[in-house]
């Protein structure tokens, strides 16, 4: 038990039920590398990274190092009133990092939601228009704006509509939600869906008043879906025909996540406004909106702020994780690890066991997702997916190999979004560690479905 009880109670007492808990009976006390330890003896091995965040381990001693440094000079050098050094050194790390030259304006944030706001603000302002087109499927957060282009789940806007005007949803390539086989290739979903997107402008917002498409190019919450290159192309094209800006969110799968800096890289697209943070400090609160600057000079002084924008503490932070990342040592790692993981994963999928319960091994990098079957339900039934469900699969797979992983000390979470577990270890794990957290998942589905 926690060794701590009167004070987890006094936590659970006094916080929301709002704030849901993988981990209720136990409080952290320590965290190094892919490992996390609890107060009731217990130490995880540690495949969510506090949600993407921790890309480089827990407490890693030389982003630890130069922040407690940092502590000692600067802590709070308000942005609006004179740049700090770790500010801009850390632009001065990010730019040769960038997916394409022409992102050469940095505006520095806490939150992924945060940043989201400021690049519909900015896509706003830059063009004059109003309208912004989201993906079915999408998560960008919970404030107003972040959660009106969120898609992934109700939960996150249900009863306080009305949220942010001016927000119209396009299908995202994936073969599930669309009802499609799953055999359908990546260039059909996305020449489907990019079909869909041109009757959204056809008939709901004319590209004359439409600012901004906004996309993750890994589909995060709603289900760790690689968004194919076709259909990011054909955004891209869709976008420079009309004077639409393409957003494109990398909150959760940028910074080496993707075996790539940004996974945006692969597609070769060039994004009007890229959206960071998770791994950009490994823990400390930052997040980035880069544009151009021709763009973003058309924002008027004082438009944009916030009093602990681009804290000190976490630029000092995001300056080693660039240096870091830059090193030569992580997207190799990524890339190995990566293999090993689908390796293991596809091996289960095909296992004559449990492989019928299975429907999808996808992700990048090391942003991997496990979909399970689903039953049939009138949900599905009615939108055609009974060739994907099926009535002797058991409810709730995902939540259920998740819970048995966490018993046998493989910290794990699952997507908003279908029957997904969501493999996001550390991008330095080792190859030991990987072995142990998939052994961990096979054994614990074997158990649950026998
Ligand atoms: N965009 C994406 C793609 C995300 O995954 C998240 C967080 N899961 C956000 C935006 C919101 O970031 P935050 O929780 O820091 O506000």
């Amino acid at each position: 038990p926690s060794a701590n009880a009167a004070l987890l109670s006094l936590g659970q007492k006094h916080t929301t039920h709002g704030l849901g808990r993988v981990i209720d009976d136990a409080i952290i006390e320590n965290a190094s590398g892919s490992y996390m330890s609890f107060d009731d003896g217990r130490t995880m091995l540690d495949f969510t990274c506090g949600i993407g965040v921790t890309s480089l381990g827990h407490c890693h001693p030389q982003i630890s190092k130069a922040a407690a440094d940092q502590c000692m000079s600067v802590v709070h050098g308000q942005c609006s009133i004179a740049f700090h050094t770790p500010y801009v050194r850390l632009i001065e790390e990010l730019i040769p990092m960038m997916p394409h030259p022409s992102l050469d304006s940095f505006f520095f944030w806490n939150s992924g939601s945060e940043a989201i706001e400021a690049a519909l603000k900015i896509a706003r302002i830059a063009t004059g228009r109003q309208n912004i087109i989201c993906m079915q499927s999408a998560y960008h957060g919970r404030t107003f704006g972040a959660m009106a282009v969120t898609r992934s789940k109700t939960v996150y806007s249900a009863g306080v509509h009305p949220i942010m005007p001016g927000v119209f949803q396009t299908p995202y390539p994936y073969f599930h939600p669309l009802g499609l086989p799953k055999e359908t290739s990546p260039a059909e979903l996305s020449e489907y869906c990019l079909k869909q997107l041109g009757i959204v402008l056809t008939s709901q917002t004319a590209p004359a008043d439409t600012a901004a498409i906004i996309v993750e190019p890994i589909l995060g919450e709603g289900g760790y879906v690689s968004t194919p290159v076709e259909f990011l192309q054909g955004l891209r094209r869709i976008c420079d025909t009309y004077g639409i800006m393409l957003i494109i969110d990398e909150v959760q799968s940028g910074f080496s996540r993707s075996g790539d800096y940004f996974a945006i890289e692969q597609s070769g697209v060039k994004p009007d406004i890229l959206v960071v943070a998770k791994g950009l400090a490994n823990g400390f609160p930052l997040s980035g909106v880069i544009s151009r600057k021709e763009l973003t000079d058309k924002l008027v002084p004082g438009s944009m702020g916030g009093t602990y924008a681009g804290n000190a503490i976490s630029c000092a932070a995001a300056v080693q994780v660039a240096k870091i990342m830059k090193g030569g040592d992580i997207l190799p790692n990524v890339r190995a690890r990566s293999k090993q993981a689908f390796d293991a994963l596809n091996a289960l999928a095909t296992d004559p066991q449990v492989g019928k319960y299975i429907l999808d091994v996808r992700g990048r990098g090391l942003m991997i997702g496990l979909e399970f079957k689903s039953p049939a339900g009138p949900a599905e039934i009615k939108s055609g997916l009974v060739s994907q469900a099926s009535s002797d699969i058991p409810a709730g797979l995902a939540a259920k190999v998740m819970k048995r992983c966490v018993k046998k000390g493989l910290l794990i979470l699952t997507t908003s979004a279908f029957e997904v577990l969501r493999l996001i270890p550390p991008l330095n794990i080792t190859e030991e560690d990987m072995k142990k957290g998939l052994e961990i998942i096979a054994d614990s589905v074997r158990e649950v479905v026998k």
